[in-house]
């Protein structure tokens, strides 16, 4: 990889006072253009909260103005933005959970895992400190829902480039060695989310986490210049029976790389190890597990730059393809000024390294000249580049056991991102589907080391990581074949290329895919058989609970229903009322309520430890049909008021109506059967695990039952 190119200028500026709020350009840019582009972002945000929260409509930070600084855009010294870091303590003898890397994937693991009480994480890395500059920047929509489960989504709002439309360019058919626009298009559907989907740098992505680190009771904070050297494995985790699993038979050596300690080792004794250490990954090699896919290796140069140019999309997504320079991607960055430029370069030979092909950054520079003919580009500074050779490749398994042994054996230790998947650059899923992974992983984690559920759970991480990461690499091919084919000339049909149309067409049909949202898991004994799906129809099974705007009845706050949800490793119960009186005693809910509240064998009950507050395990929220001035707070179960705390005092903020003034009725949006309404079980990672009707109290006992552990009394 290339560093360090000749226009790269890192100006000595001591103070960021060019770091201004753009409001009164943003302001002329938003008045300046046609109402329905204006409206694409109110509808994005239906619930008036988000609205004045977001500060979508007036405010847009701008930053880089007199040149790149990497860090916290918000605090104008860049000598305090990077501190740099202390990791001259040893690492323990003893942790229950080891992460190698922390790249996008561990750190939304570790941020996990420092939600978990009493549960010691170590994050470990070669690196001698934070990330700063470069690798992804593509953050979906799905992302940004999950970054709001961790806590961060407005500072992510605020700071990124929001990507709310994309252009396509061909060749002009008069003179072929010029382009054209072709097409303008929103770039994701709406209703698809209440996020859209922004880019940022993936360096500020790891700032946020690492604060949520930091910020937990656990005080989290990475341990790097370690590299990760090898690990043995004693015995297996074979029997439930060995809960809780506070036993560490993986041993992981690390050699330290700071001058003070340089070529020290430490050795570490581990209950769980996660290999988040990418495409190269060491924790992988040792459990003799190969990446198979594509060995001829496409060559992308990327570089963030800050440049004077005439043509007009450039803060726009911009798809360009040349009739005969090649292919090039705009995407604009946070700041208002900084771009990021993929240049498609030639495909490696067999076994032909990148370093072979002296690539430099004034060579991408070129490159993009001549594609963007007849507009100019001048470079004034590279903020950073790099050749990216990417196939796509998928490991058979993302754990320790055999398929053979999957009856006999769990998992000891796992992989995640793009240490068991790579992609290409093109449709932006590395990072966004590594912290997916590890979303998907941290909580089974968490609740078989607290002893909560069974161990068989780490199975499904594989199963369902692996099906989306195979999905994920079939569109990847064909996305990353259209890309690179030639423009076909209009009438020619015997030409090989591809009809820029054709190519539209299929990046818009595959909007949800690249916006993370159709990611959809198999039954397993944490996702069920969609049974009673019919009285949710919008809310599947498998898939991620879409949210929608709501009322909270205590204090009439509106709300997205699924911010409620938090990456704190709990499970939700989502009741949505039937159309009847909830206050009247023979109602499903008040029926439902004492059966969750009051019998022995109710899962809150039964999985819920002694002492700890009733929504400490499964979190029961309500949804009324009624508007919130109609119903009456004082006819609710108490069950759904619950009293918590050393207080006891009561928890208002679980009982929600439609919200009526957005104009969305999450009945309606989320198809919720009125006559009968259902019961909607959602998994920590936001994912619904079980549609089931109201009376179904015997099958949302068996439900968790299957996987769930009753805490020791
Ligand atoms: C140089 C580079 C450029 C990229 N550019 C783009 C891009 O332009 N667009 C895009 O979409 N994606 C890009 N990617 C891919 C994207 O960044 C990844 O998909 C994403 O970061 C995957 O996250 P991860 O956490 O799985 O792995 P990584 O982000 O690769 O993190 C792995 C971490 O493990 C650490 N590590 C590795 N080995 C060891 C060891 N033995 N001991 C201790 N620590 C170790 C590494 O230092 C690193 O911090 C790029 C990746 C790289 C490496």
């Amino acid at each position: 990889m290339g560093r360090s190119p000749r226009r790269f200028s890192l100006k000595a500026v001591s103070s960021e006072s060019h770091l201004v709020y753009g409001l009164f350009v943003y302001g002329l840019t938003f008045l300046s253009h046609p109402l329905k582009w204006r409206l694409g972002h109110r509808e994005r945000f239906q619930s008036r909260t988000e609205l004045k929260s977001c500060r979508d409509l007036g405010l847009s930070m701008q930053f880089h103005l007199n040149g790149f600084r990497p860090g916290d855009p918000l605090i104008p010294d860049t000598r305090v933005r990077n501190q740099g870091c202390h990791s001259s303590q040893s690492l323990p003898a003893q942790v229950d959970i080891l992460i190698v890397g922390c790249g996008p994937a561990g750190l939304t693991l570790a941020a996990q895992l420092a939600a978990f009480p009493g549960i010691n994480t170590r994050i470990v890395d070669q690196k001698s400190g934070p990330l700063l500059v470069g690798q992804a920047d593509g953050i979906a929509c799905r992302t940004m829902e999950m970054f709001e489960a961790y806590g961060f989504s407005q500072r992510v709002l605020e700071e990124a480039y929001w990507v709310n439309e994309t252009s396509f360019w061909t060749p002009d058919p008069n003179r072929r060695e010029n382009i054209v626009r072709s097409a303008r298009i929103q770039d994701t559907e709406d209703g698809l989310s209440e996020f859209p989907h922004v880019t940022l740098s993936q360096a500020r992505v790891h700032d946020f986490y690492l604060d949520v680190m930091r910020n937990s009771r656990a005080a989290l904070e990475p341990d790097y210049s370690r590299r990760f050297l090898d690990l043995t494995i004693e015995g297996a985790l074979s029997e439930e029976r060995t809960l809780p699993l506070r036993t560490y038979p993986v041993s992981a050596r690390f050699e330290r790389l700071e001058d003070a300690h340089k070529g020290q080792v430490e050795t570490v004794q581990t209950g769980f190890l996660v290999g988040c250490d990418g495409a190269h990954s060491t924790v992988r090699r040792c459990l003799g597990r190969v990446m198979q896919g594509d060995s001829a290796n496409q060559l992308w140069g990327v570089m963030d730059v800050l440049a004077i140019t005439d043509f007009p999309d450039i803060r726009l997504k911009a798809v360009i393809h040349s009739s005969v320079e090649g292919n090039l991607l705009i995407i604009p960055r946070e700041g208002g000024y900084l771009v990021r430029l993929y240049v498609e370069l030639e495909k490696l030979k067999d076994s032909e390294r990148v370093s072979s092909r002296m690539i430099t950054p004034d060579r991408l520079i070129a490159s993009a000249q001549r594609i963007l003919r007849p507009y100019k580009l001048e470079v004034k500074e590279v903020a950073w580049w790099s050749v990216y050779e990417i196939g796509q490749r998928l490991c058979d398994k993302f754990d320790d056991v055999a398929n053979s042994e999957t009856a006999r054996r769990f998992p000891r230790v796992l992989i995640v991102g793009d240490a068991c998947h790579t992609h290409s650059p093109k449709a932006g899923q590395g990072m966004n589907v590594s912290m997916a992974d590890a979303f998907n992983l941290g909580w089974k984690l968490g609740s078989v080391i607290l002893g909560r559920c069974s161990p068989r759970v780490l199975h499904t991480y594989s199963d369902e990581r692996r099906a989306v990461a195979q999905e994920l690499i079939n569109f990847d091919r064909k996305f990353a074949r259209m890309f690179s084919a030639p423009p076909r000339k209009a009438g020619d049909a015997d030409n090989q290329g591809i009809d820029p149309a054709e190519f539209q067409s299929y990046f818009v049909e595959q909007g949800r895919f690249t916006a993370g949202t159709a990611t959809h898991y198999a039954p397993s004994i944490i996702s069920a058989e969609p049974t009673y799906q019919h009285l949710a129809k919008a809310l599947v099974i498998g898939m991620r609970f879409h949210s929608a705007p709501v009322i909270r009845l205590a204090d009439a706050k509106p709300l997205h229903l699924a911010h409620t949800m938090k990456a704190d490793g709990r499970w939700r119960l989502v009741i949505f009322a039937a159309a009847e009186d909830p206050a009247a005693p023979s109602s499903r809910l008040q029926a439902l309520c004492a059966f969750l509240g009051d019998l022995r064998h109710s899962p809150i009950r039964k999985f819920t430890p002694g002492g700890a507050d009733i929504d400490s395990v499964i979190d029961v929220l309500a949804v009324f049909q009624q508007s919130h001035r109609e119903l009456a707070i004082e006819a609710m179960p108490a069950f759904l008021l619950p009293q918590k705390g050393a207080y006891g005092l009561r928890d208002y903020e679980k009982i929600f109506c439609p919200d009526l003034k957005s104009g969305a009725d999450i009945f309606d949006l989320r198809g919720i059967d009125r006559t009968q309404g259902c019961m909607v079980i959602v998994r920590p990672d936001q994912y619904i695990a079980n549609v089931l009707p109201l009376s179904g109290h015997r099958e949302l006992s068996a439900f968790f039952a299957a996987f769930m552990m009753q805490p020791s009394p």
